[in-house]
C-alpha cells in the first residue's frame, strides 16, 4: 500500500464509518512505527482536510464539503471551524463507531492517574499493564478489516496498554516488564474500571532445626481435626509451632504482604532435627507492598525470634521458576542423616564392619512405611544409599552417618519396618533397634548446585 493508497482508502472508509483519531490510526499501526495510532490518525485527517480545502477552492464544491462533513462528525476541530466560517450547517459529533468514545484521551488520562495513586501503596520495580476489550467494539473492528482488506492494524488493547504504560513509566520511573512483572494492571474497558494483580516475592534459604518435636508446616490436631478438643488443651493443633511459621509470620510483617506459602525442599520427621548446611527452603509472600527487603535483616529477626528453635541462613531472592526446580528436584537430592540408635542386644565390631560393607552404593526397595500408610498409598520405592559409617558410643548404642537418595525412609532403613524394607541394618545384623534418634545433617540439591 503506499501512501495515494492509504489517504484514498481513509477517505473511503471515514464517508461511511465517523472514526476517532485513535481507531483510525490504529488501522495503519504497521506503517510508520514510532507514531502513537491517535497522533496518526490525526495526521491523516489533517492530509485529508487539506485535500477538501484545495478541491473546495478550485470549485469541487460539493465533493468538498461531503468530505468536510465527514471531518466535522469525527471532532476534527479545523474541519468544524471551515464549516462554520463558510456559514455551512454544521454536523453533530458522532460517537466512534468502532470504540463509541471508551478510547478518549482525558478519560484515559484520568484512569491513569486513578492507577498511579493507587500503586504508590506498593513497592515495585517493574510492571506490565494488560487490557479486556468488549466484544462487540473487537467485532465492529473486525467487521471494518474485512469490508475494508485492512492487514496493517493491530488489536485495540495496544492502544489503552500504550497511553496508561506510557505515562507511568513516565510518572514512576519503572520498567515495563513482559515475563515476570511484578505488578499487573488490567484495565477492564467493559467497565471503565481496572484490577491490580501484585505478584508474590519469592525468597529462598535453608533452615537448620535444633529442636525435636516441631513440625515444618502447621499440624492439626488428629483427635478433633482442628475444632478443639480435651487432648489437645483446645488449640486445635498437634503441636504449638511450626518451622513455616516460625519463618513465614515474621516474613509477612516485613514483607506486608497478605500471606505466605512455605515450599521445603522435601520435609524431614517431626521428631528429627535438621543441622549441617539445613535444608533449602522457598517462601512465597503474597500480595506484597515491600519488595525491596534488606534480607540480612529479615534473616537476624528470624533468628532472633527462633532463636534454639531453627535458624535460617543465606536467605536470597528467588522465583516462580526456582520454586519449580526446588518442587521438581527434591526426588533426587541427596541427604545425609544422623542417627543414634539404641539396640536391644550388644553390637560386636563384627557387626560395624558387615554394615560397612553391606550398606554402600547399594538400592534399598522400600514400600510405603506402616506409619505413613494412612496418608499416602502402598507403594514400592526404589531408592539409591551411597554410604553408612558407623561409630559405637556404648555397647548398645551406635552413631550412624547415612547418605541416601532424598525420599529414602531411614527410620524404616535401620529397623526394617517387618520386612517391608530390604535390605535393612536391623536384620543385617540380626539385632533389634529399641530407640531411633534422627538428624538430618545435609540436603543437597542436585539440580541447584548444578546450575
Ligand atoms: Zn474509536
Ligand atoms: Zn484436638
Amino acid at each position: 500500500m503506499n501512501i495515494y493508497e492509504i489517504i484514498e482508502l481513509c477517505m473511503k472508509i471515514l464517508s461511511k464509518y465517523c472514526l476517532c483519531d485513535y481507531c483510525l490510526g490504529r488501522q495503519f499501526a504497521s506503517i510508520g512505527a514510532g507514531i502513537p495510532n491517535d497522533e496518526k490518525g490525526r495526521i491523516l485527517k489533517t492530509i485529508l482536510y487539506m485535500h477538501a480545502h484545495s478541491i473546495f477552492k478550485i470549485g469541487y464544491i460539493e465533493e468538498a464539503l461531503k468530505l468536510m462533513k465527514c471531518l466535522a462528525a469525527t471532532g476534527f476541530q479545523p474541519a468544524v471551524q471551515f464549516l462554520e466560517m463558510q456559514k455551512y450547517e454544521i454536523p453533530q459529533k458522532e460517537l466512534c463507531y468502532i470504540c463509541r468514545g471508551i478510547l478518549n484521551r482525558d478519560k484515559l488520562r484520568e484512569l491513569s492517574v486513578k492507577i498511579l495513586k493507587d500503586l504508590e501503596e506498593y513497592e515495585f520495580n517493574n510492571f506490565l499493564v494488560g487490557a479486556r476489550v468488549p466484544t462487540d467494539v473487537r467485532e465492529r473492528e473486525d467487521s471494518i478489516r474485512s469490508e475494508y482488506m485492512l492487514t496493517t492494524g493491530e488489536d485495540i488493547k495496544e492502544d489503552v496498554t500504550r497511553v496508561i504504560g506510557r505515562f507511568l513509566v513516565k510518572e514512576t520511573g519503572k520498567k515495563v516488564e513482559y515475563s515476570t512483572p511484578d505488578i499487573v494492571v488490567i484495565v477492564d474497558l467493559n467497565t471503565d474500571s481496572y484490577e491490580l494483580i501484585v505478584n508474590p516475592v519469592f525468597i529462598k534459604g535453608r533452615y537448620r532445626k535444633l529442636v525435636r518435636d516441631l513440625p515444618q508446616t502447621p499440624w492439626i490436631c488428629r483427635n478433633c481435626w482442628g475444632r478443639g478438643c480435651q487432648k489437645c488443651n483446645f488449640t486445635g493443633r498437634e503441636y504449638p509451632e511450626s518451622i513455616s511459621e516460625l519463618i513465614g509470620n515474621i516474613s509477612v510483617e516485613v514483607f506486608e504482604a497478605l500471606s505466605y506459602k512455605f515450599h521445603g525442599a522435601g520435609r524431614e520427621d517431626v521428631d528429627a532435627i535438621v543441622l549441617g548446611t539445613g535444608r533449602p527452603f522457598v517462601l512465597e509472600l503474597k500480595h506484597p507492598r515491600k519488595r525491596n527487603v534488606d534480607l540480612k535483616k529479615l534473616e537476624e529477626k528470624i533468628n532472633l525470634e527462633a532463636a534454639g528453635k531453627i535458624e535460617v541462613s543465606g536467605l536470597e531472592y528467588s522465583s516462580r521458576r526456582e520454586l519449580r526446580i526446588l518442587k521438581s528436584s527434591s526426588p533426587i537430592a541427596s541427604k545425609t542423616y544422623e542417627a543414634i540408635v539404641e539396640f536391644e542386644r550388644d553390637v560386636k565390631e563384627e557387626d560395624l564392619a558387615s554394615i560397612r560393607e553391606k550398606f554402600r552404593d547399594i538400592i534399598i526397595d522400600q514400600w510405603t512405611p506402616t506409619r505413613v500408610l494412612k496418608r499416602r498409598s502402598d507403594k514400592l520405592r526404589k531408592k539409591k544409599l551411597y554410604y553408612v559409617e558407623v561409630e559405637r558410643l556404648s555397647e548398645k548404642i551406635v552413631k550412624f552417618k547415612i547418605k541416601a537418595q532424598g525420599g529414602l525412609y531411614v527410620k524404616e532403613l535401620i529397623d526394617g519396618d517387618n520386612g517391608r524394607t530390604k535390605p535393612n541394618i536391623a536384620e543385617a545384623i540380626n539385632n533389634k533397634p529399641l530407640k531411633i534418634q534422627l538428624a538430618v545433617i545435609e540436603v543437597e540439591n542436585v539440580k541447584e548446585s548444578s546450575g
